[in-house]
């Protein structure tokens, strides 16, 4: 492609889905949303966010009392008012069941008018004189550190990479947040004095023990950084790679991407795999195709997504496994076996291959842990790599770390990291501070340290009995 093709396939293929409302149709839907008692939007919200409340604001005029009602429960308010699945969260549970409050965009709305200040309403709190580290600067690991430092602690990030922001930054489909925006919401978050060691790796340029040694807790917000393998053979050839390593490289605008495929073949069925297809025939690949080797009604990835990928002109391949990867040092096709399911497993028909003609191969099957770091801090995991936690504080099993997010759901949404990590922040609390107690409210923690009422924050349980 020419390099002025190249800019408008960037400029219009990656443009935003979902575009911001202006100030009159955000105060225009907002006089619609009915201020529901025990609302179930905000049931559905993994933080927990006042949503009533920040609409109510919105149709008084009052964008930045919103926005610090939605950044109090949720600290990455700003990227999740983009990046949220609402459709199957908040919106998904308004009364209005045809044409439901769209609360992601009011968010934005709100969000955005923080942002445009430059300025996060919150302080940190005062020095209590303890000190935390979190390992990754994910969402998860962010979220811990805000709600730590408005409680006072000294809170230092070690992230392995050379920016912060984990999936946000790296992973979210182009057309939902570019890395721009992610790292803007991380610069106004810092603001309260977190300290980030960027391109510091546990076990290579960090021991574990000394940072349990130099701390008095630790979070662990390390998500899933290895990418599972599909085990076949050709899996190695030149034109395999993995999802969230090809749409890094969209989102680094790699020119050279575009128009590098004329036929790809995307494995998986969740919704990775979705934004793997979208960004392959949004970067110019004639034939885009979805494989997965269960059925149609098996599939993750939310039905809008998979709307989405079929508008795009991405073609479905239900009941197929892969067996084999063909070329020579380059793919040329992947070769299926067609799948029946019987009693909840896989079952593929070995007698009956069939080949598919590609030259890039995606593999979207999903990610695990790095389970090096859990075991480097004495840590218990699962048979599946997750670190296993207290459900209620997140300690783990070893009594000064936490984890949270990604590493220990096994890959949800930025929401629940977020909620993770606020969660975890009072685990962190409670244990330092014992005699911290909750608020008047019992949907409040309103956290007191030498007698002195600190920010009020929403707990995510609701409840802590
Ligand atoms: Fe408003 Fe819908 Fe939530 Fe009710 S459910 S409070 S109408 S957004």
């Amino acid at each position: 492609m020419t390099p002025s093709t190249t800019k408008r396939v960037w400029r219009d293929n990656f443009a935003e889905l979902k575009k911001p409302l202006f100030r009159e149709d955000a105060r225009v839907e907002s006089f619609r949303c009915l201020y529901c008692y025990d609302a179930p939007c905000v049931k559905a919200c993994p933080t927990r966010i006042d949503i009533p409340r920040f609409i109510r604001q919105i149709a008084t005029d009052d964008p930045l009392g919103a926005g610090e009602t939605i950044l109090e429960a949720n600290a990455l308010g700003h990227s999740c008012a983009r990046v949220c699945p609402v459709e199957a969260l908040c919106e998904g549970a308004c009364v209005y069941r045809d044409k439901p409050v769209p609360i992601g965009r009011l968010q934005r709305w709100a969000t955005d008018a923080v942002h445009a200040t430059g300025e996060l309403p919150f302080e940190p709190g005062a020095d209590n004189g303890r000190r935390v580290a979190v390992v990754g600067a994910g969402p998860a690991g962010v979220a811990c550190a805000v709600y730590l430092r408005r409680l006072g602690y000294a809170v230092t990030l070690f992230e392995k990479r050379e920016l912060p922001g984990g999936l946000n930054t790296f992973g979210v489909a182009e057309y939902k947040m570019d890395s721009r925006t992610s790292l803007d919401e991380l610069e106004l978050l810092f603001q309260l004095g977190c300290s980030l060691v960027k391109g510091c790796e546990i076990g290579k340029d960090l021991r574990a023990d000394a940072v349990l040694a130099d701390f008095d807790a630790v979070f662990l917000g390390i998500g899933l950084a290895r990418a599972r393998r599909l085990d076949i053979p050709g899996e190695n050839l030149t034109g395999v790679m993995n999802a969230l390593t090809f749409i890094e490289k969209v989102k680094g605008r790699d020119a050279k991407l575009c128009g590098s495929s004329k036929a790809t073949v995307v494995i998986g069925g969740g919704n990775t795999a979705i934004d793997a297809c979208t960004h392959s025939k949004r970067t110019g690949a004639r034939d885009v195709t979805l494989a997965y080797r269960r059925g149609p009604a098996d599939m993750s990835a939310y039905d809008f997504e998979i709307a989405l990928a079929k508008a795009d002109g991405v073609s479905l391949l239900t009941n197929a496994a892969p067996v084999r990867v063909l070329g020579k040092s380059r793919v040329e096709g992947v070769e299926f076996a067609p799948t029946k399911v019987v009693a909840g497993e896989v079952v593929a028909d070995a007698g009956r291959r069939f080949t598919l003609p590609c030259d890039r191969v995606i593999k979207a099957i999903g990610q695990e842990t790095e389970r090096s770091i859990p075991i480097q801090f004495g840590v218990a995991i699962d048979a599946n790599g997750a670190v296993k936690v207290d459900a209620k504080t997140l300690r783990t099993s070893k009594t000064k770390v936490f984890a949270g997010g990604d590493a220990v759901n096994g890959g949800k949404e930025v929401v629940n990291a977020a909620a993770d990590g606020k969660r975890a922040a009072w685990g962190i609390h409670r244990m330092l501070h014992p005699g911290a107690k909750p608020g008047p409210r019992n949907e409040y923690w309103v956290s007191t340290i030498e007698g002195r009422a600190v920010a009020p924050i929403v707990n995510p349980m609701g409840s802590w009995s």
